[in-house]
Formats: C-alpha cells, sequence, structure tokens
C-alpha cells in the first residue's frame, strides 16, 4: 500500500469491471465498427484495456487537450492540442474518459465531436464523481461511481506521477505523495 493513501478499487475490480463494459459495448456495436477516442493522457491505460474486452471490430484514436484559465473547474474552457487522425464523420463514435468531475471537459469534447457529424456518440468513462456534476450529461458507460476524494492510479496521475498504480487510490495526504523517490508500495520502489 502506497503511504498516505487508501484503495478505492483493486486491480482485479477493475479488471472485473472493464471486462462487463467491454461486454455491454461489444454487444451493442455488433456490425458497427465504433471509433473509441481516448483522451490522453489519463484514459490511455483504461482504453488499452477496454478495446481487449470488446470481441467486436473497433478503431481508435487519439485527442489532446489542455485546460485553461486553472482548469475544468473554472470555467472548462479547453483547447485541442492533438486532434484525431480519423475523420469520424457518419461514424459511431465512444469518447472514453478516465474520470468525470465537475463534467465540463467531457461536455466540451462532446460538443466538439458532435460538430463533425458523427452518426453517434457516446461516453464510456471509468470513474465518475457524479456529486461534483455541474453540467447534465448522459454518459452511457460507467465503471464506479467515484467520491468526491482525489485519486489517482491506472492511468490518473498526481504531477504525472503514479499513472503505473494497478488500483486506483484516494489521497489522504498529498504532502506524503509528493515529489521524492519511490514510496514503498510504488513500481520502481525497493
Ligand atoms: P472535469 O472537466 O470533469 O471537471 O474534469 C475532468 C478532468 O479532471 C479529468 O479528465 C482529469 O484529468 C481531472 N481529474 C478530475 N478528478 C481527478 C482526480 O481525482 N484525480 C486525477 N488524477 N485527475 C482528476
Amino acid at each position: 500500500m502506497l503511504e498516505g493513501c487508501t484503495t478505492l478499487f483493486t486491480a482485479e475490480q477493475i479488471r472485473q469491471r472493464v471486462a462487463e463494459l467491454g461486454r455491454e459495448i461489444a454487444a451493442d456495436y455488433v456490425d458497427r465498427r465504433p471509433i473509441l477516442i481516448a483522451v490522453l493522457r489519463g484514459s490511455s491505460v483504461f482504453l488499452a484495456d477496454l478495446i481487449r474486452e470488446i470481441a467486436v471490430p473497433v478503431e481508435i484514436d487519439f485527442m489532446s487537450i489542455s485546460s485553461y484559465g486553472g482548469g475544468g473547474d473554472k470555467g472548462g474552457r479547453v483547447r485541442i492540442i492533438k486532434d484525431l487522425e480519423e475523420d469520424i464523420g457518419d461514424r459511431d463514435v465512444i469518447l472514453v474518459e478516465d474520470i468525470i468531475d465537475t463534467g465540463l471537459t467531457v461536455n466540451y469534447l462532446v460538443s466538439a465531436l458532435r460538430s463533425r457529424s458523427p452518426r453517434t456518440v457516446e461516453v464510456c468513462a471509468l470513474l465518475d464523481k457524479s456529486v461534483r456534476r455541474i453540467a447534465p450529461l448522459p454518459v452511457r458507460y460507467v465503471g464506479f461511481d467515484c467520491p468526491d476524494r482525489f485519486v489517482i492510479g491506472y492511468g490518473l496521475d498526481y504531477e504525472q506521477r503514479y499513472r503505473n498504480l494497478e488500483a486506483i487510490l484516494t489521497v489522504d495526504d498529498l504532502d506524503a505523495i509528493a515529489e521524492g523517490p519511490p514510496l514503498e508500495g510504488e513500481p520502481g520502489s525497493p
């Protein structure tokens, strides 16, 4: 266990839930070859596991965004800094997110994707901090409801670190996980 943190979802719980989501998506998208779009960087781990649980043909693509004006909380202004490679016109799109907090980021991204005339756009989020939602947002696939706590692991970082933890942890003590050598329980620790 990582110092200053508590396990919220174990690697096994995540694996099982991701497999269920994959089966649901496969059943919903037979013969539709959806494009799963992941938002870099946090969603990359989830996407990699999710697509291997979807037993129908899929494509993937990536976007990268930056929040400005202090992040999603402060107005949700988002800029696309790496755009899609694929044309999504008339395609079935699934936006894959690691975590939805206020919903402002996903709201912006769904609007941006819709403006390109896809056939459908759905959202698949591993974690949903639903109590924090500002803008109403239909999220078709949700892995887990998430408490209003800062979480790390399984792609989610604290200052670019801890994305390689297998589990998802809540952070009880930010000072404990801040800069420094690998901590006991972190990959790379002695
Ligand atoms: P929203 O626009 O929904 O408020 O913010 C969503 C983004 O905030 C996520 O994609 C993620 O980058 C970041 N975020 C929100 N909550 C957490 C959290 O608990 N841990 C981490 N690492 N990032 C979070």
